[in-house]
């Protein structure tokens, strides 16, 4: 059994508390897509992990977690990421995490690289594309110009020490022009030497694995980071993320593009947030926003920036369930909403005076203005609902009435960061 989860809307939606909940009915979650640019929150009996690259099984010890092909892995902070979770009790060895060997190192010199080009553009249009600034636009640039190097390197030095000059010479014409001190062949082997050699172990054909697990009759799940509007196809191009975040690209990314998906369970939040620039149609405002912001607590996991934040928007969502191809719906983060008499949903936009409620081009998207309609709040605590018949009755309306619009099954809904704090409807 294959089952991809996905974000549903611009990211942040609370992938990783559902992935660490549903991960119990799995014997593997894969990373496949991303880097260390998002951060998933999980709080568990265990403690309150922030999880940047690792895959969230990690924090469930029967687990299996494996890092595909299609992740940009900044070594560097992978061993601090594993540090961490170690001092805090959790094991961590080749039996519970396998990193393919296809997947691709982001270098140091990645992470200038997008300091640069977001300072230029800052300087020059005012505009930078709001990036992590953690080398993940330069790194995938990279894989596709064939100059990055791959996990499975890590496991031969002397042939990438080989191929490693000719590399930073390359690169220094782009970090020279900029005006930034070049950087040295040197530094990059001591960046191998101290964060790559300690990870060759994790290094394999993740491929055999996963193959083998599912001749086993196992039960694998794909962990995607982002959402679906921040696809580098299907999202807010350019302020979206440089990798697919879509589940069509799961098997892909995870290394067995031989296997099909079973289902696809998509992660979608009763409110919207959008961390970075670009256009975010439902957008609130002042006052408004911060009491949605502070409510939610909506400030980013990777970054502490303050996201953005409106109410659902259905336009936006119902072209990300569509790009997922989500079978059904976890609805997160409903208690948020507990403290409003009334609740706004962005049911479409407008555009010189015309409904738009099919997602538009980008173009067309920064144009386009809210239509905000109202529904009736619960306007209490929701917290310890347990079962649907928990859940007062404007709760339930507005589940179904979201359901309705964005024609999609709503199987689970949360309504706490904690792990067991969510309804099964
Ligand atoms: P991800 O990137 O999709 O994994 O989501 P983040 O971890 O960046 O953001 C989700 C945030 O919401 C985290 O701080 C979670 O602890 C928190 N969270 C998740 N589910 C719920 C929920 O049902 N209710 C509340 N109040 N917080 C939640
Ligand atoms: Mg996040």
């Amino acid at each position: 059994m294959l089952t991809s989860i996905c974000g549903i809307n611009w990211g942040d939606e609370g992938k990783g508390r559902m992935v660490d909940l549903l991960s119990e009915k799995f014997d593997i979650v894969c990373r496949y897509q991303g880097g260390n640019n998002a951060g998933h929150t999980v709080i568990n009996d265990k403690g309150r992990f922030i999880l940047n690259l690792l895959p969230s099984g990690i924090l469930r010890e029967e687990v299996v977690n494996v890092m595909g092909p299609g992740m940009v892995i900044d070594i560097k902070h992978l061993c601090g990421e594993i540090a961490k979770l170690r001092e805090a009790g959790i094991k961590i060895s080749p039996k519970n995490l396998k990193i393919s060997d296809k997947a691709i190192i982001t270098m140091p010199y990645n992470v200038l690289q997008d300091v640069m080009e977001e300072d230029r553009l800052t300087r020059a249009t005012g505009k930078p594309y709001g990036s992590t600034r953690r080398g993940i636009a330069p790194v995938y640039a990279d894989k596709y110009m064939k100059k990055a190097f791959r996990m499975g390197e890590l496991l031969n030095l002397e042939l990438l020490y080989k191929r490693l000059p000719d590399i930073v010479d390359w690169k220094n014409l782009t970090i020279k022009a900029y005006g930034f001190e070049p950087v040295t062949v040197a530094e990059m082997k001591e960046y191998f030497e101290t964060y790559g050699k300690p990870l060759a172990d994790y290094v394999c054909d993740v491929g055999i694995y996963l193959n083998e697990a599912n001749k086993a009759g196992k039960n694998i799940m794909f962990e995607a980071q982002l959402g679906a509007l921040r696809d580098i196809d299907f999202g807010i191009v350019p302020y979206t993320s440089s990798s697919s975040t879509i589940a069509a690209y799961a098997p892909i990314g995870a290394g067995v593009p031989n296997l099909k998906l079973n289902n696809s369970i998509g992660i979608m939040k009763a409110y919207s947030s959008c961390v970075g620039a670009g256009p975010f149609t439902c957008e609130y405002f002042g006052e408004q926003a911060e009491k949605l912001r502070s409510l939610g607590g909506e400030y980013g996991a990777a970054t502490g920036r303050p996201r953005r934040v409106g109410p659902f928007d259905v336009v936006a969502s119902r072209y990300g369930i569509r790009c997922q191809g989500a079978d059904e719906i976890a609805l997160t983060k409903l208690d948020v909403l507990s403290d409003y008499e009334e609740i706004e949903i962005c049911t479409h936009y407008t555009l010189d005076g015309k409904v738009i409620d099919e997602f538009p081009f980008t173009d067309v998207l920064d144009e386009c203005k809210p239509v905000f309609e109202k529904v009736k709040g619960w306007n209490c605590d929701i917290s310890k609902c347990r079962k649907p018949s928990d859940l007062p009755k404007a709760a339930l309306d507005y589940i179904k009435l979201l359901e309705k619009l964005c024609d999609c099954k709503i199987k689970y809904v949360s309504v706490g960061a904690e792990r067991d704090a969510y309804i099964e409807m």
